[in-house]
């Protein structure tokens, strides 16, 4: 059974890479004929880690070809996820797999209303890539894959083929509560970063204001995922502002390559969850309010 990767970035070629190399079938599915085009004359596409490039053979499509999917791997930024969908969505059989690699909350259920016929799985990823050229990836920073389906609790039968592709993963029937607190963790880091232009270690001036926005993800998190979720978090964001302090967060990191973040499915999320419920949060509300308007003052999209 062949895996179909759609959107050839950072994490697509990483994972359509490792299935690649592992011989398992898989296929690229590229965004438009141009696209393919260049990739034909390139053939293959490299993976870098630790300064060791592997190059890997694999087919690729075009979304127009009407080859059905069985099981797809959605890989492109949470922003492009319901187009990318839909441009293939008539291709997904009934029963298809589709494994979302979105970071926040909020694409996976738009995505999942556009394909009935298939079962969605989420991901919450701590692994690192970035592109370094086109069809070529570097593996920067290893780390641990959860996947699970908050509808159904059985996993499906094909992560003996994660294992085989060396892909290290984790089935949990907790996927939910997982994206809530990753999401919680990078309301109370991402955004001050990007505010005041400072590595992750630099919001150890700032200490005050996480503590008060914790406070509100706390509330948050009971009411959405539960008091397990919440428990903590201002501890863990301290000790992850520590343990980090000299990287840039990947959303300070989006605003410097002047790239589109991903704030409505982030922090945006976090404020329409918490005015849904009437949930009082005004000091997530004026942190979005600044961030939107930093945004546009850097002339990007402000959602
Ligand atoms: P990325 O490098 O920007 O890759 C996204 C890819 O999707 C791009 O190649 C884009 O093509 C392609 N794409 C978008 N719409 C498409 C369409 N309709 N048809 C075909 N291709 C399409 O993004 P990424 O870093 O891999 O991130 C993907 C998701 O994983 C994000 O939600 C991110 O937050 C999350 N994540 C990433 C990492 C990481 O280390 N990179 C770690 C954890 C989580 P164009 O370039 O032509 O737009």
């Amino acid at each position: 059974m062949s895996w179909h990767v759609l959107g050839a970035g950072s994490l697509g070629l990483l994972w359509a890479g490792r299935l690649a190399a592992s011989g398992l079938p898989t296929s690229l599915l590229l965004r438009n004929q141009a696209s393919l085009d260049s990739f034909l004359q390139a053939g293959t596409i490299a993976i870098t880690r630790q300064q060791q490039s592997t190059a890997v053979a694999l087919s690729a499509q075009t979304a127009a070809t009407d080859e059905p999917i069985r099981r797809l791997i959605l890989a492109c930024k949470a922003y492009d996820a319901e187009t990318a969908i839909a441009s293939i969505a008539q291709r997904l059989v009934d029963g298809a797999d589709v494994l979302l690699l979105q970071n926040g909350l909020g694409s996976q259920a738009a995505v999942a209303a556009q394909i009935p016929q298939a079962r969605c799985i989420l991901l919450s990823s701590t692994e690192g890539a970035f592109r370094d050229g086109s069809f070529s990836v570097n593996f920067a920073g290893a780390g641990q894959n959860w996947l699970g389906d908050p509808h159904n609790p059985a996993p499906p039968d094909w992560l003996n083929e994660l294992q085989q592709a060396g892909i290290p993963h984790q089935w949990t029937t907790s996927i939910d509560q997982r994206l809530w607190r990753k999401l919680a963790v990078n309301c109370a880091i991402n955004p001050l970063c990007v505010l005041h232009a400072c590595r992750n270690g630099g919001l150890l001036e700032h200490l005050q204001e996480v503590h008060g926005l914790c406070l509100e993800l706390v509330t948050l998190l009971e009411q959405c995922a539960g008091s397990s979720s919440a428990a903590g978090l201002f501890a863990e964001v301290e000790q992850i502002i520590r343990a980090t302090a000299s990287n840039q967060c990947s959303m300070l990191q989006d605003v410097q390559r002047g790239q589109r973040t991903e704030i409505r499915y982030l922090l945006g999320h976090a404020c329409t969850q918490a005015h849904q419920r009437g949930l009082p949060v005004p000091q997530l509300d004026a942190l979005q309010q600044r961030l939107r308007a930093q945004l546009l003052v850097l002339g990007l999209p402000d959602d």
